[in-house]
């Protein structure tokens, strides 16, 4: 190519959202009902449906998700909680404002998210009382055996699915079996509304203590108590918090999600296509693959090693100089002032993996709207870069 002339542009995600979406908020304003409602109602029935979960309770984020699974979990203040370290922030927010510690993993540098050996020794020194597990870029986790190295039985660990979207492990969809799975529907996520997040759970009691909980902890939301023949009174039985989920938001839902199978294929069909390119880029490490389940493909992130002649961070320039954006997921939370002053050094000091690893991520575009060719510039420009050793062009 030519040096410094941008032949291309291929942002690192965008968001689309569907026509049959824009007619659904139409009708959605029209009605006059715009919070927690009937479209509310039926997003979550189709969302588990989709999974095969019992149920699901829509909130307002994955954040909120996590803090009010983990809320409803009951735990003593203070009670250690086991998370990966290379997480988002967020997750670990969560922990903190349900009143909890988190206790911070280092990472398995086969799959990215966290292994059993890890698990068994951290639970071992601190006696957690529950965990949070993340599908870290979609890589499906197996729960059971990582809730066993815990020393934990399934219902105390909460997944932190906001990646796990589409994916599935030993032949069932993530969060089809769980006791509490956290999903997102941000604007960049699988499931892309904007803002938003959702509970599945396969006990029916905790589906109706959560969505009192996402409602200041009232027994009856708005639209049980004015619907026709209803009571305006209510009790206020358990703690909450302002985590609703809109009629708005439920009604771009239910339009995207009829596409999410057709979305998910696309991504698989993406990653094979940035697999065998890269593949033959020396020092590009590719993502993990599970042996057993379906990668959900939120993320597609390489690990950028020797012998390939760029650091990370300089192939991000490069890449942003041709045209390519590109994210880091993620940032390991011990590395963040926040959470060193929280948890304190020694709490944050002793994650190797996760700092050497978090050097190498760089995560590319991958999303349904990109196109082959989106995908073979972007290859063609991180073998070119590779091949000049950083010093041509940008
Ligand atoms: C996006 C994300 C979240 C937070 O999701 P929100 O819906 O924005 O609160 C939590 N965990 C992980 C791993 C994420 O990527």
């Amino acid at each position: 190519m030519t040096a410094g002339v941008r032949t291309r542009s291929v942002p690192y995600a965008r968001c689309h959202v569907v026509a049959e979406a824009h007619e659904a908020i139409e009708s959605v304003l029209a009605s006059g009902w715009l919070t927690t409602g009937p479209q509310t109602l039926a997003f979550e029935d189709e969302f588990a449906g989709l999974l095969g979960a019992p149920a699901a309770v829509a909130v307002s984020s994955c954040t909120a998700a996590i803090e009010l699974a983990l809320r409803a979990l009951r735990l003593p203040p203070g009670a250690p909680v086991l998370t990966p370290t290379l997480t988002f922030c967020g997750a670990v927010q969560a922990i903190v404002h349900s009143g909890l510690q988190p206790v911070l993993l280092d990472t398995d540098e086969r799959t990215l998210t966290v292994d059993p050996a890890t698990v068994a020794t951290v639970a071992g020194r601190v006696r957690p009382q529950a965990m949070v597990v993340q599908h870290m870029g979609g890589y499906p986790v197996a729960i059971p055996a990582l809730a066993d190295a815990a020393g934990l039985p399934t219902g105390r660990v909460v997944e932190d699915a906001a990646h796990g979207l589409g994916g599935a492990v030993a032949g069932r969809p993530v969060g089809a079996d769980s006791v509490a799975a956290c999903f997102s529907f941000y604007a960049t996520k699988n499931l892309p509304i904007g803002e938003g997040g959702a509970i599945t759970t396969t006990d029916p009691g905790l589906a109706g203590v959560l969505r009192e909980m996402r409602q200041h902890g009232m027994s009856r939301d708005a639209w049980r108590r004015y619907h026709p023949g209803a009571s305006w009174r209510y009790d206020v039985a358990v703690d909450g918090m302002k985590a609703n989920f809109t009629d708005l938001q439920a009604a771009i839902g239910r339009a995207q999600l009829g596409h999410l199978p057709a979305w998910q294929r696309r991504r698989a069909h993406l990653a094979d296509r940035y697999d065998r390119a890269l593949s033959a880029v020396p020092g590009v490490l590719l993502p993990p693959r599970p042996a057993d389940g379906r990668h959900a493909w939120h993320l597609y992130a390489v690990r950028i090693t020797a012998p390939y002649p760029l650091t990370r961070d300089a192939l991000a320039d490069a890449l942003k100089s041709r045209g390519v954006g590109t994210s880091v997921h993620f940032i390991p939370v011990h590395q963040f002032t926040y959470f060193r002053a929280l948890l304190g050094s020694d709490a944050c000091g002793n994650l190797p993996v996760a700092d050497r690893v978090a050097e190498q991520l760089l995560s590319l575009p991958l999303h349904p709207w990109l196109t082959d060719s989106d995908v073979d510039y972007v290859c063609d420009q991180i073998a070119d870069l590779g091949r000049a050793g950083g010093a041509t062009c940008a």
